[in-house]
């Protein structure tokens, strides 16, 4: 059992060399949000740049700007700032679409490039979306594909010569487990398929370099550890070799070698371009390039360390406090074995979370009975795992949570 104390937290937050990246953001006072996997907290400058956006660049210079005020070259601009994040050169990344969106046009177009293999393979339990846009993709091609899944401790033994595609995610949504991306890479490449990653719950929160790891494609989400708000754009990584291979399925205007010649007949863009599809929405885009600021200057091996010790802390006292309530750990003990989020079990985890919430605390809930806590190490102090984990205690000793107003579910969890 840990002996944490109050006075050693403190001292944790005196000594944390990222504590004044805290001032980039805009939080509520009094709140504590461990809920940045989800939805990241607004960043300071968000709201003044959107609003020199809207009454500056829309305003004033209407359509001039996609020139004066390079909105057309903003998807690649962005996808230059997310690539040091993700260990991916510069022309390899770019900011389009939703995750959803983005995961069909790679997914379709990895397919495309194992023309005699049928098989799109994932694991049980991958992000919902991820799966259905796999099933999507494999019903669109009939008999030309076909979807499966298989535990993940077994995908490199289920990868064989029928498998076009493995769509996996780096940092599972649930259990706050990840892949071995290299090692996973290289089997399945060995084994003549390609790997689509997901890096919805990565970038941002721990470093990943898919450029050593060989990786094929990836993408991933601009509204959780990026900060870029409310359903931000998402973006896609393509490696270089592979960029004049791809034939986007979803060959669009914008993905066009010259979009602006209106010819009747579609020729994709060279380079990581063609993957682009129709308009850019520039106002999102503007919102995702503040959230993506927040990153400048910062150390992603100390983001990294910060993370698994905020994580680390939080366990111990749930350890030490909570497991006598009945509340269990479901995700990995070991910090280097977990992303940057920290999962909890109970069968009465809906109406705990919904109390939590209710009392400062902001976490979320995955059915049946995971609750999610997220530690994004740019603004969350070691002090606010302390008090969560205080008025988690509150709640279960004096039985808040039993309280009718906690067990109507939401449409939102
Ligand atoms: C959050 C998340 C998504 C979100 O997809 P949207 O298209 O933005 O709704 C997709 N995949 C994973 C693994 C995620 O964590």
């Amino acid at each position: 059992v840990s002996n944490w104390t109050k006075k050693m937290v403190e001292q944790l937050d005196r000594e944390d060399a990222l504590a004044s990246y805290r001032d980039r953001f805009s939080l509520p006072d009094g709140l504590i949000y461990l809920d940045g996997n989800s939805l990241g907290v607004l960043p300071r400058t968000t709201a003044a740049r959107l609003d020199d956006v809207i009454k500056r660049e829309w305003g004033s210079d209407l359509i001039r700007s996609w020139n004066s005020n390079d909105w057309i070259r903003m998807p690649q601009k962005l996808g230059d700032m997310i690539a040091p994040l993700i260990g991916a050169d510069a022309g390899e990344v770019i900011v389009a679409d939703s995750t959803s969106v983005n995961l069909f046009k790679l997914v379709a177009a990895a397919k495309a490039m194992r023309p005699g293999r049928d098989i799109i393979l994932s694991e049980e339990g991958n992000f919902p979306t991820d799966l259905y846009v796999l099933q999507g993709i494999a019903d669109m091609l009939g008999e030309f594909a076909r979807y499966k899944t298989v535990p993940a401790d077994q995908i490199l033994k289920a990868v064989n010569s029928n498998t076009a595609v493995v769509s996996l995610t780096h940092v599972n949504y649930r259990s706050g487990s990840f892949h071995h991306m290299q090692q996973l890479t290289r089997g399945i490449q060995e084994k003549g398929a390609l790997v689509v990653w997901d890096l919805s719950h990565t970038a941002g929160a721990m470093p990943i370099d898919l450029g050593a790891c060989n990786a094929d494609f990836a993408v991933g989400c601009g509204y959780k550890y990026l900060n870029g708000g409310p359903g931000a754009p998402a973006y896609l990584y393509v490696a270089k070799r592979h960029q004049e291979q791809v034939k986007p399925p979803l060959s669009g205007w914008m993905g066009h070698k010259n979009p602006f010649a209106f010819d009747d007949d579609y020729e994709p863009a060279s380079g990581i371009d063609r993957n682009l599809c129709g308009t850019p929405a520039i106002l999102a885009l503007a919102a995702l390039e503040e959230g993506l600021k927040t990153f400048d200057g910062v150390d992603l091996d100390a983001l990294r360390a910060k993370s698994m010790k905020l994580g680390d802390l939080f366990l111990d006292l749930v350890e030490r406090e909570l497991e006598i309530y009945g509340i269990a750990i479901a995700c990995p003990r070991r910090a280097i074995e977990r992303g940057s989020q920290v999962s909890l079990t109970n069968p009465q985890g809906y109406a705990i979370m919904q109390a939590l919430i209710d009392h400062g605390v902001i976490g979320d809930f995955r059915a049946p009975d995971v609750m999610r806590f997220g530690f994004t190490p740019l603004y969350t102090r070691y002090m606010d795992v302390w008090n969560a984990v205080q008025i988690m205690m509150e709640i279960m000793n004096k039985d808040v949570w039993k309280s009718r107003r906690y067990q109507i579910a939401k449409a939102v969890t």
